[in-house]
Protein backbone atom coordinates (compact mmCIF):
# COMPACT_ATOMS: atom_id res chain seq x y z
CA UNK A 1 0.00 0.00 0.00
CA UNK A 2 1.62 3.42 -0.81
CA UNK A 3 0.35 6.36 1.57
CA UNK A 4 -0.09 10.25 0.41
CA UNK A 5 3.37 10.85 1.53
CA UNK A 6 5.22 8.01 -0.72
CA UNK A 7 3.25 9.58 -3.52
CA UNK A 8 4.50 12.58 -2.57
CA UNK A 9 7.99 11.54 -2.76
CA UNK A 10 7.60 9.64 -5.79
CA UNK A 11 6.43 12.26 -7.64
CA UNK A 12 9.39 14.60 -6.69
CA UNK A 13 11.50 11.89 -7.46
CA UNK A 14 9.94 12.07 -10.83
CA UNK A 15 9.84 15.20 -11.12
CA UNK A 16 13.32 16.01 -10.32
CA UNK A 17 14.33 12.88 -12.83
CA UNK A 18 12.68 14.65 -15.55
CA UNK A 19 14.20 17.81 -14.87
CA UNK A 20 17.76 16.49 -14.80
CA UNK A 21 16.95 14.59 -17.98
CA UNK A 22 15.62 17.70 -19.57
CA UNK A 23 18.88 19.35 -18.30
CA UNK A 24 20.74 17.07 -19.50
CA UNK A 25 19.14 17.44 -23.43
CA UNK A 26 19.40 20.70 -23.18
CA UNK A 27 22.92 21.04 -22.79
CA UNK A 28 23.42 18.24 -25.18
CA UNK A 29 21.63 20.26 -27.88
CA UNK A 30 23.64 23.31 -26.80
CA UNK A 31 26.37 21.64 -27.09
CA UNK A 32 25.55 20.27 -30.85
CA UNK A 33 24.44 23.96 -31.93
CA UNK A 34 27.92 25.57 -30.98
CA UNK A 35 29.31 22.75 -33.12
CA UNK A 36 27.83 23.53 -35.82
CA UNK A 37 27.60 26.87 -35.28
CA UNK A 38 30.81 27.43 -34.55
CA UNK A 39 31.76 28.42 -37.94
CA UNK A 40 28.82 30.60 -38.86
CA UNK A 41 29.46 32.69 -35.61
CA UNK A 42 32.83 33.13 -36.30
CA UNK A 43 31.93 34.44 -39.91
CA UNK A 44 29.38 36.80 -38.60
CA UNK A 45 31.60 38.42 -35.93
CA UNK A 46 34.19 38.35 -38.50
CA UNK A 47 31.64 40.81 -40.74
CA UNK A 48 30.38 42.65 -37.45
CA UNK A 49 34.20 43.50 -36.38
CA UNK A 50 35.31 44.27 -40.29
CA UNK A 51 38.06 41.67 -40.32
CA UNK A 52 40.03 42.32 -43.45
CA UNK A 53 40.04 38.99 -44.91
CA UNK A 54 42.06 39.97 -47.66
CA UNK A 55 43.25 43.08 -50.61
CA UNK A 56 41.51 43.21 -53.77
CA UNK A 57 43.95 41.74 -56.89
CA UNK A 58 43.40 45.18 -58.76
CA UNK A 59 43.50 48.30 -56.98
CA UNK A 60 44.45 46.88 -53.30
CA UNK A 61 41.70 47.89 -51.43
CA UNK A 62 41.15 46.05 -48.12
CA UNK A 63 38.63 44.00 -48.21
CA UNK A 64 36.25 42.59 -45.49
CA UNK A 65 33.90 39.61 -46.35
CA UNK A 66 30.62 40.13 -48.30
CA UNK A 67 32.60 43.28 -50.40
CA UNK A 68 34.25 40.88 -52.59
CA UNK A 69 34.27 38.18 -55.36
CA UNK A 70 36.57 35.73 -55.99
CA UNK A 71 37.66 35.84 -59.48
CA UNK A 72 35.30 33.80 -62.29
CA UNK A 73 38.11 32.24 -63.87
CA UNK A 74 39.27 30.56 -60.42
CA UNK A 75 42.39 31.81 -59.64
CA UNK A 76 41.97 32.97 -56.25
CA UNK A 77 42.54 36.29 -56.28
CA UNK A 78 39.86 38.83 -54.59
CA UNK A 79 37.99 41.52 -56.66
CA UNK A 80 35.83 44.33 -55.24
CA UNK A 81 32.62 43.57 -55.57
CA UNK A 82 31.48 47.75 -55.58
CA UNK A 83 33.98 48.27 -57.86
CA UNK A 84 33.16 46.84 -61.51
CA UNK A 85 36.10 48.22 -62.84
CA UNK A 86 38.31 46.15 -60.80
CA UNK A 87 37.06 43.06 -62.03
CA UNK A 88 38.33 44.12 -65.63
CA UNK A 89 41.04 45.13 -64.35
CA UNK A 90 42.13 41.73 -63.46
CA UNK A 91 40.75 39.93 -66.34
CA UNK A 92 43.79 40.59 -68.35
CA UNK A 93 46.45 40.39 -65.38
CA UNK A 94 44.74 36.84 -64.29
CA UNK A 95 47.10 34.05 -64.37
CA UNK A 96 43.80 31.82 -65.43
CA UNK A 97 43.47 34.36 -68.59
CA UNK A 98 43.74 32.67 -71.91
CA UNK A 99 46.83 34.10 -73.66
CA UNK A 100 47.00 34.69 -77.83
CA UNK A 101 50.85 35.29 -76.78
CA UNK A 102 53.34 35.06 -73.88
CA UNK A 103 55.49 37.46 -72.80
CA UNK A 104 56.13 36.29 -69.36
CA UNK A 105 58.93 34.36 -68.79
CA UNK A 106 57.36 33.25 -65.40
CA UNK A 107 55.58 30.95 -67.39
CA UNK A 108 58.47 28.41 -68.30
CA UNK A 109 58.54 27.45 -64.10
ZN1 LIG B 1 39.36 46.86 -56.20
ZN1 LIG C 1 41.82 35.76 -61.85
Amino acid sequence: MTSYVDQAVQARIAEARRKAAEKRQQREELAEARRHGLKARHRAKARRSGKRLGFCASCARPLMRGTYFLCSKGCGAKVCRGHPRCAQHHNPQCPNAPRAFTDSPQEAS
